[in-house]
């Protein structure tokens, strides 16, 4: 729990133990510090939606607190990944892959379930995801062997997949990625990617359910 705070051009780093830190939390009490501390942990959080956020949930009935947390908690505990397809799910199986309307011989592969999820908004997709669980990234430390490639082979040639659509972000990584697997799976089945409706360098789930859904129709073979 660390607090940065400038002092005369000074830049130093206190805890919420320090006197000093409890103090520039304007005048908040230490419970409320700790809760405005977590939030401001959280992604795309900063210190005043941190504040507006902890004093939203302090004017709240105590019951709905109390289902807030345990929500938090529950999807901790219970959210695991599907064995098959790697998102996230609390059953064995995901949806998507019980789902017996979709096209299974069709798999999108991305790289994370916020990817999936933004596909899935296009509703234009009907098949089958896998999900890597990242990318190929020598420069991170991310090898190949670190995301879920050997199983995406073994999946396609145990169900005879007609095609698999890689629908990776276009960047460095992304385009490593969709190489490696093209040579990977190309002995197996048809592999196409999406084509680059989306503009180079940004991130696939930020992208609207158009330019995503004019990215699947254009997809192009990789030869
Ligand atoms: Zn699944």
């Amino acid at each position: 729990m660390t607090r940065n705070l400038y002092i005369t051009n000074l830049f130093v780093k206190h805890n919420l133990d320090c006197f000093i830190c409890i103090g520039t939390l304007s005048g908040f009490t230490r419970p409320l510090a700790r809760l405005i501390d977590q939030f401001e942990q959280l992604p795309g959080i900063g210190p005043r939606t941190a504040q507006r956020l902890a004093l939203h949930l302090l004017r709240q009935p105590e019951e709905k607190i109390r289902n807030f947390a345990s929500a938090l908690l529950e999807a901790r505990t219970q959210v695991g990944q599907c064995q098959t397809c790697f998102h996230l799910s609390a059953e064995k199986e995901c949806e998507i892959c019980r789902n017996n309307a979709r096209e299974k011989d069709l798999i999108c592969v991305v790289a994370d379930s916020r990817d999936l999820l933004a596909l899935e908004r296009t509703r234009e997709y009907k098949g089958l995801y896998h999900v890597l669980g990242g990318l190929i990234s020598p420069m991170d430390g991310v090898s190949p062997e670190m995301l879920h490639i050997n199983s995406l082979v073994k999946r396609v040639d145990m169900n005879s997949t007609k095609e698999v659509i890689l629908a990776l972000t276009p960047s460095i990584e992304g385009d490593t990625t969709s190489l490696y697997l093209s040579r990977l799976l190309k002995p197996f089945t048809k592999v196409s990617r999406i084509a680059y409706g989306l503009p180079v360098g940004s991130e696939l789930e930020y992208a609207d359910e158009v330019t995503l859904t004019r990215a699947l129709e254009g997809r192009l073979e990789i030869e």
